[in-house]
């Protein structure tokens, strides 16, 4: 027999994060005054606070990983070039290797990746589907013209169905497009792994392979949103049949074996603090990517990152499929995940790769969606205990192009979003407890009123009032 931790002992089975602390930022938190000061300023949004006013910030998991030893000695070891830096050629051949695509070109973040896709990839008037919506990749769909559609499987918007893989394309929302308007009129299917909005859901190894059967016999190419495609590959290694024995590495590069190409915010899944790319498989479409690059991002070999930040890059994709190393990043997240359910606290379930979605709609049902429930629920959680999350509902919905229109998304939902390496289980601890609290007084809280509306990505800078 195996030796078994005094966890499993119990019953329990734990888990351990395969590294230890070498060096540490101190946290501090502001009264409670104070906080209900600084809220007021950032008008209820929680992307307008100060991160010196934060206590725990669980804003988003968007460059705020923890780097390795590693990665701060490649740092050092930056070739600033112009052209043809050292760090390039071995950021491109780590993407190959683990990724398994043809041509990579750098960009300073995702959505840059995503406005150069969009640009090459979409006429205008046509449509293009992806598994639920994320913010900025529609957006820049839409500017160049695309329609965008949804083809999730139905249980993705049902916040208490127990799908293993409610990232799912339904397979019948496409081939129904496909029947109507025919194949020439979808641009590409925008397959996300996991997918963010829907709670960090996973898409399983046999959508994909059936997706890539259907658009293979039409001609339609699939792009993967593969920002968080290594936390996919965990949950088809934990739920699909005949993975268990396979690493996240040989998983992942299967999973990109039925895409033909990817846009990556690398601020996520690769333990980085800055940096994106875009890999295409076929020689044409990658010469027009290569040529908009030195428009809007920079020269082919850097795209925005220095040198420095592409060393950084490719030794984080090298630790991020490491299992021992994603078995501790969900289990943290799950960790606070079953504090909450343990409380009768209403989640996202099952749950999912990168972060905690409270559901505002439960959590406040006296707040109607015209109020902002989840906006509410961001701002009410900083102001009683100096937590940062942030509003994944209606207002990052924001409105229909054609009619101006608000949408009115299913899913009302608060996100507790938790950085890689950043946080211990004793904050956790900390963050389900705060939650717990603002539950026990749910019934004493007012929604908000919306004052100001940017145009594109609202939920960044609008602001609100108390009603
Ligand atoms: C963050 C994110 C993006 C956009 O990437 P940025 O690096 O923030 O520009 C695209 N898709 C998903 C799923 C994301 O989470």
């Amino acid at each position: 027999m195996t030796r078994k931790t005094i966890g499993q002992q119990m019953g329990r089975s734990s888990w351990a994060e395969p590294w230890k602390i070498k060096m540490v930022e101190p946290l501090h938190m502001i009264s409670r005054n104070e906080r209900a000061v600084a809220l007021e300023k950032a008008g209820f949004n929680t992307f307008l606070l100060r991160s010196e006013d934060v206590y725990i910030d669980l804003l988003t998991d968007s460059g705020t990983n923890a780097m390795s030893d590693r990665q701060w000695a490649g740092l050092m070891m930056g070739d600033e070039a112009y052209a043809g830096s050292r760090n390039f050629y071995h950021l491109e051949e780590t993407i190959q290797e683990y990724y398994g695509y043809r041509y990579i070109v750098p960009t300073h973040q995702g959505r840059g990746a995503e406005n150069i896709l969009s640009h090459i990839a979409i006429k205008p008037g046509q449509y293009v589907c992806g598994n639920m919506y994320f913010t900025t990749t529609r957006l820049h769909q839409e500017i160049n013209g695309g329609i965008f559609v949804d083809v999730i499987i139905d249980e993705a918007h049902d916040s208490q169905s127990l799908h293993p893989f409610k990232g799912n394309v339904d397979l019948s929302k496409v081939q129904k497009l496909i029947d109507e308007h025919g194949a020439q009129s979808i641009a590409y299917i925008c397959l996300a792994a996991t997918v963010n909005m829907a709670g960090g859901q996973p898409v399983s190894m046999q959508n994909a392979r059936e997706l890539h059967a259907l658009c293979k016999r039409y001609g339609i190419k699939i792009f993967m949103d593969a920002t968080r495609a290594v936390e996919n590959a965990y949950f088809i290694q934990e739920r699909e049949e005949g993975y268990a024995g396979k690493t996240l590495a040989q998983i992942l590069k299967e999973f990109c074996s039925y895409t033909d190409g990817a846009t990556m915010s690398a601020k996520k899944d690769s333990l980085a603090n800055i940096g994106g790319w875009l890999a295409i498989n076929e020689q044409g479409l990658y010469e027009e990517a290569c040529n908009l690059v030195v428009v809007y991002e920079g020269l082919q070999t850097y795209g925005g990152m220095a040198g420095r930040d592409m060393e950084v890059l490719a030794i984080g994709i090298r630790e991020s499929v490491q299992d021992s190393y994603m078995h501790s990043r969900i289990g943290q997240v799950r960790y606070l995940g079953e504090l909450l359910t343990d409380w009768g606290i209403p989640i996202t379930l099952p749950i999912g790769g990168h972060a905690v979605f409270l559901d505002a709609t439960r959590f406040y049902p006296h707040i109607s969606q015209e109020e902002f429930p989840a906006q509410t629920l961001a701002a009410d959680l900083y102001l009683e205990s100096g937590v940062r999350s942030m509003e994944r509902g209606i207002v990052s919905a924001g409105r229909n192009k054609e009619t101006g229109e608000n949408y009115h998304p299913r899913l009302e939902l608060t996100r507790l979003t938790i950085p890689r390496r950043v946080y211990t289980q004793a904050h956790m601890d900390i963050v389900a407890e705060s939650v717990k609290k603002l539950f026990d007084t749910r019934n004493e809280r007012k929604g908000l009123k919306m004052i100001y509306e940017p145009k594109y990505l609202r939920f960044f800078q609008a602001r609100f009032e108390r009603l």
